[in-house]
């Protein structure tokens, strides 16, 4: 076939392909759950697609990710982009043919009593935008989370449909369904620049000396994507931060899984994890955990935070000062300024990049991918994108939150 030089694949199985283009309408680069979406949604219109990955899928931030999937941000953008991708996650299976792993726990957090005002006028947001949070007092709220500590709060709010999926399987069945709908999926190789020629892309360069050529490229290459872009003399204002996250195996007698609970007052998001643990993690993006390169050296976490991590979480489910630790890791974020991706076209004709996701990606990608997409396939900018331009943070149209969370101290993750 035209285009097309015939290799031995070195990676049997379900994604095996035996056959490399070197022409392509797209090349997506990075096969996290944005990469891998993305590639599923410009598959699934038709469009001949291949994904670079230069390790597995889902080996990046994805794979580090908490997966937590929430309705409750500060932002009409924000909570219409979490809504039609938890749409999306309940029915991953009928949409994509394979398992996200998606369990719907639920999401409770509390406000203390001079929050009070900007805890309503979030919680009239999200029902606004059909979000079915409730209000429920702490005794109701203690009735549903016995474990939970309440005597600080005077109102919680409860979102049942909250939930976690596997963030590895998820970006696996994005990929596995891009290929089943003629995508092509490269891993292993990495993607060591971008050609461009007369201002217009013109394919890619690979690491083990190919190349493809293409008029399209999709950047979702996580924290490499500032590299990639500043290449091609683009500056993405991105930032790196290291996130770090708890194994803790509840207690005999616990009870029932916890629902999601983000603790604003004791700095902890926190989910159940399979049967038996639990995942916590700090829910700010610290200035002091900032780092300067895109890939990080360490990736376990220290004991003194696992038990800085458990006291925190001690202090809302008393009975996790007897939980034991299990092990924990730290991931990388891409911070953007405002805490919204760039979700953008950019630089030469044909360059998109999709980056910025500050810590909250994983819950996005299904609406993202099929927002970009678009975007790519046709040509022009969704409205759903209007808001994330790469401009706006020079054009002072930074996201700004409708509602802040109480109380707000910087950006807010996962
Ligand atoms: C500890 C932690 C907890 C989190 N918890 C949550 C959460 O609970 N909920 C939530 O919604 N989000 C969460 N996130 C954020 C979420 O995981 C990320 O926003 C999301 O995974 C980003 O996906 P991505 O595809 O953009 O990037 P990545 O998953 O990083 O994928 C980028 C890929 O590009 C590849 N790549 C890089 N350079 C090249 C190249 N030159 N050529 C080829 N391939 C390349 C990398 O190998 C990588 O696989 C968390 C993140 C971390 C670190």
């Amino acid at each position: 076939m035209e285009g097309t030089t015939i290799c031995e694949n070195p990676f049997p199985g379900p994604m095996a392909r035996l056959r490399i283009p070197t022409r392509a309408e797209v090349v997506v680069v990075g096969g996290g759950c944005m990469g891998a979406s993305t590639a599923f949604h410009l598959a699934r219109r038709g469009v001949d697609v291949v994904l670079v990955e230069r390790g597995h899928i889902g080996s990046g931030a994805t794979g580090h990710s908490g997966a937590i999937i929430r309705q409750h941000y500060e932002t009409r953008l924000g909570i219409g982009l979490t809504r039609r991708s938890l749409l999306f996650f309940r029915r991953f299976k009928e949409e994509t043919g394979h398992s996200c792993d998606f369990h719907e726990t639920g999401f409770l957090s509390g406000t203390r009593a001079p929050d009070v005002p900007a805890f309503d006028a979030l919680l009239r947001l999200l029902t606004s935008e059909g979000v079915r949070a409730e209000r429920l007092s702490p005794d109701g709220a203690q009735q549903l989370e016995p474990q939970l500590a309440v005597s600080d709060y005077v109102a919680l709010v409860h979102d049942p449909e909250a939930g976690y999926a596997d963030p590895a399987v998820t970006a696996v069945g994005f990929a596995k369904a891009a290929e089943s709908l003629g995508g092509t999926i490269r891993q292993d190789v990495d993607v060591r620049g971008l050609v461009v020629r007369g201002g217009q892309i013109a394919g890619v360069r690979l690491g083990d000396g190919g190349q493809i050529k293409t008029s399209n490229v999709v950047l979702a290459a996580g924290t490499w994507t500032r590299m990639l872009a500043r290449a091609v003399g683009v500056r993405l204002p991105i930032h790196f931060v290291r996130g770090e996250v708890a194994i803790l195996r509840r207690p005999v007698g616990f009870g029932r899984p916890p629902r999601i609970h983000f603790d604003f007052y004791g700095n902890t998001y926190s989910r159940p994890e399979g049967e038996k643990d639990v995942l916590v993690g700090y829910m700010d993006a610290r200035p002091h955990r900032i780092v300067q390169q895109p890939v990080l050296r360490e990736q376990s976490v220290s004991t003194s935070t696992i038990r800085d991590l458990t006291r925190r979480l001690a202090r809302r489910f008393p009975s996790m000062t007897r939980a034991q630790p299990r092990g924990g890791w730290a991931g990388l974020y891409d911070v953007s300024p405002d805490s919204y991706p760039i979700l953008d076209a950019v630089g030469p004709r044909g360059l998109f990049v999709e980056v910025g996701f500050s810590g909250h990606g994983f819950k996005l990608s299904p609406e993202v991918g099929r927002l970009m997409a678009e975007f790519v396939a046709s040509g022009r900018r969704p409205e759903g994108l209007s808001e994330l331009g790469a401009g706006r943070f020079r054009e002072g149209r930074e996201i700004k939150p409708a509602a802040p969370l109480p109380p707000r101290r910087g950006s807010r993750l996962p």
